[in-house]
């Protein structure tokens, strides 16, 4: 971070010193909300969670060596004391950022948040120093913990935006305001939280009426291909560019295929040139992915070659999205296990599908080990159900649904998909869905293992890994 004195925190935050023997004493950063993480030159936020009072590891974060505790109370160590912790952590991260001279590269979207974050940092990481989101820390404490990990000599900040309902991304861009914004899709994730893809839209769409006018340098870079996104361009007063496959998108993808294991290559098309990229990644939803990136790496200033071959690349994204590991017996583990919705569950499956074709010719089998998708509301029964019909249609071999009611209807859409029987096995817990796989698995076999977060299918992935 921008070195602080405490007396500034004090400042910006509105609040007291206390025990401070030396005000001038400087903040180097990190800032942590762990004691564990605390080093010399750190400032420790003290939470209180439901289980655990952050207050009470202040002094052991002071003698990891953190300068202070930005604290609700006195906590018998040189502490700044304020009246709501998260509301200073954000005001000093809304300071911070003030004064950086970094781009603030905001983005949203139902899916993808993570996979295109960690896309778009590394392309501009060879561009310029760039800070980025770590994993998906993308709510009211991460975010400005995040963007306090930028100093001096950050060129581009890039942070992932999650939101949990109507007013939360317009609160985030307060904290930290963008101004290159992205709005990758307006899918069906968290729909029965928000309660309908209006009510999504209604929500990404606060990134850009968030952005500054286009005189004042804002750009709005949204998917030309979602209807729902790409008319958010009426909410905005910030220059629009769109990306996407739709021919008047301006950075634009053509010609797009799967190679013969499953990684997309494309012609990248943009207002000063084009060149064609093929993705490390798996999947074809990279294809959107990608063309975001390139879209905030061109407006960054990056040159289209630069652009291309950053992004051909660009390796494994964050732990547990599509990544790819082949067993020493010839058996190829994917393990997407992070989370699942109906468009990534989509994905997911064609990526499978393009990924065992040649093998399957030589007698391999591809198997799609499901679990629940969480937060579906009342489109849940039929969601579960066209998933299960569409490991049918694109021939993957064999599917194994984990879990309780919805493994029941991943499994019943495929048997009732027509041609199917014993091919879909429904069974009702991890213990079980490796013990099958264990007897099953043949060398050329290639596994996806993807739920909701909350299954841990993860462990079906890792166990199957296990020793190698
Ligand atoms: P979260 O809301 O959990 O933070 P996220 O938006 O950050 O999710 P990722 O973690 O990047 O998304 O990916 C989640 C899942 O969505 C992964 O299974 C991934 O394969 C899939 N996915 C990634 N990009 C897309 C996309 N453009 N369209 C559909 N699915 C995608
Ligand atoms: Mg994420």
């Amino acid at each position: 971070m921008i070195p602080l004195s405490l007396a500034e925190i004090a400042g910006i935050v509105g609040g007291r010193p206390h025990d401070v023997p030396d005000p001038e004493q400087r903040v180097t950063g990190p800032v942590v909300i762990d004691s564990r993480e605390a080093v010399p030159g750190s400032l420790f936020a003290a939470f209180s969670g439901e289980r655990v009072d952050g207050h009470e590891f202040a002094a052991r974060a002071v003698q990891a060596g953190a300068v202070a505790v930005l604290a609700a109370r006195p906590v018998g160590a040189p502490a700044i004391v304020v009246d709501d912790v998260e509301k200073a952590l954000g005001a000093l991260a809304r300071a911070v950022v003030e004064r950086l001279g970094a781009t603030v590269v905001a983005l949203t979207g139902s899916s993808g948040k993570t996979s295109t974050k960690d896309l778009i940092a590394q392309v501009l990481q060879r561009h310029a120093p760039t800070v980025w989101t770590p994993g998906s820390l993308n709510n009211e404490i991460g975010l400005p913990l995040t963007a306090l990990r930028a100093d001096g000599t950050t060129r581009h900040l890039v942070l992932e935006m999650g939101a949990r309902g109507v007013g939360h991304i317009r609160y985030l861009t307060g904290l930290t305001p963008p101004r290159i914004g992205l709005v990758l899709n307006v899918g069906t994730a968290h729909l029965g939280e928000f309660g309908g893809r209006d009510r999504i839209a209604l929500a990404k769409g606060e990134l850009v009426e968030a952005l500054p006018d286009a005189g004042a340098g804002g750009v709005a870079v949204l998917n030309a291909d979602d209807p729902l996104v790409r008319a958010m361009r009426d909410r905005t007063k910030a220059r629009v560019v769109l990306f996407g496959e739709a021919e008047d998108a301006d950075i634009r993808a053509e010609n797009v295929r799967l190679t013969t294991v499953g990684q997309p290559s494309f012609t990248l098309h943009t207002p000063t040139g084009c060149s064609d990229v093929t993705l490390r990644l798996y999947g074809e939803h990279h294809v959107s992915n990608a063309l975001a990136a390139a879209a905030v790496a061109h407006e960054s200033g990056m040159p289209v070659s630069e652009i291309a071959q950053a992004l051909s690349e660009a390796g494994q994204l964050s732990r547990w999205r599509m990544e790819v590991t082949e067993r020493a017996d010839g058996v190829t583990v994917v393990n997407d296990a992070y989370n699942a919705n109906p468009d990534s569950m989509r994905a997911a499956l064609r990526a499978l599908a393009a990924m065992g074709r040649a093998r399957q010719a030589q007698g391999a089998r591809t198997w799609a080990v499901l679990g629940q998708m969480a937060e579906l509301g009342e489109e849940s029964l039929a969601e579960h159900d066209a998933v299960g019909r569409l490991a049918v249609r694109l021939n993957v071999s064999k599917l194994v649904a984990v879990g309780g009611q919805e493994a029941a209807w991943l499994d019943m859409g495929a048997k009732n998909e027509g041609s199917w029987g014993e091919e879909s096995v429904h069974v009702s817990d991890v213990r079980a869905a490796i013990d099958l796989l264990r007897r099953e698995l043949r060398p050329g076999d290639v596994v996806l293992v993807k739920a909701s977060r909350s299954v841990g299918l993860e462990r079906v992935a890792l166990e199957l890994l296990d020793g190698e």
